[in-house]
């Protein structure tokens, strides 16, 4: 069953067409990479298909339904959830409370929250920073509460992007296990990473952006023997040593 269908998108700020026409479908159950270079479009992509962007052209469909003009609180009501890239926690609240204010919107009570939210900051593996101040937290470890504020809107479709971004090399492998975990429990996930060995062994299909344009879609083993791709991208990423 098709989730997702993003159908000829197009976003521009200015002149610039940070979104050129780009069209793909994520069924459930799936993991699709997308990759680019920096300012390929990636992330505006992420913010069309959340809302936090209305498209200059084109329509995002969940589950068959158009959702290019609802907010961003009304898409992930509907079941899109999401981390960003610049990561946004409420500092001044406590790791709990963080994932608890994603829960509330659809738990019955604070009690209901409160345990979902620790449950899945054992999933994160935070159940023993539960009670700190977010600002206390390292990066990969505000990586791990944004993971787990997103799953607490229950999402039916959760959007990562760039989730190994900005953190040292050592705090990579868990997080990428983190991944594959939610991977295992089913998540249907549109990932957006930049090291390729990691996107193209999480992601049963990936989707390759070049200046805003969709430049090939396909397996990994597809899309890294994709000439294009290999031009835009690969060449320069492999020869940079990622
Ligand atoms: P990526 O995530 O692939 O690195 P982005 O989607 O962040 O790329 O950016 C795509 C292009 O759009 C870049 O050239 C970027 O500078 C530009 N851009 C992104 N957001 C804005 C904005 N709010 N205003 C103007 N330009 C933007
Ligand atoms: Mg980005």
């Amino acid at each position: 069953m098709i989730l997702l269908d993003v159908q000829h998108i197009t976003k521009r700020f200015g002149g610039l067409v940070a979104n050129n026409d780009i069209s793909f479908q994520v069924a459930e159950g799936e993991v699709v990479g997308v990759i680019g270079p920096n300012g390929a479009g990636k992330s505006t992509l992420f913010d069309v298909i959340t809302g936090y962007y209305t498209p200059d052209r084109g329509k995002v469909f969940f589950q068959g339904k158009e959702i290019s003009r609802l907010r961003p609180d009304q898409i992930n009501q509907r079941g899109i959830g999401r981390t960003f890239q610049k990561l946004r926690p409420f500092l001044q609240m406590t790791v709990l409370e963080n994932v608890m204010v994603g829960a509330l919107p659809r738990a019955g009570t604070i009690q209901e929250a409160r345990r979902e939210a620790e449950q899945l900051l054992a999933f994160v593996g935070l159940e023993d920073r539960m009670h700190v101040l977010a600002k206390g937290l390292s990066t990969g470890q505000r990586k791990r509460l944004e993971m787990a504020r997103a799953m607490a809107t229950r999402p039916k479709l959760l959007l990562l992007d760039e989730v190994t971004g900005g953190v040292d090399q050592k705090t990579i492998p868990g997080l990428i296990a983190l991944i594959e975990k939610l991977r295992r429990e089913g998540v249907t996930l549109l990932i957006i990473e930049h090291n390729m060995r990691v996107i193209m062994s999480l992601s049963d299909r990936i989707i390759a952006l070049h200046l805003g344009r969709k430049i090939a879609e396909g397996t990994p083993g597809e899309v890294s023997r994709d000439p294009h791709v290999i031009e835009s991208y690969l060449g320069k990423a492999y020869a940079q040593g990622h």
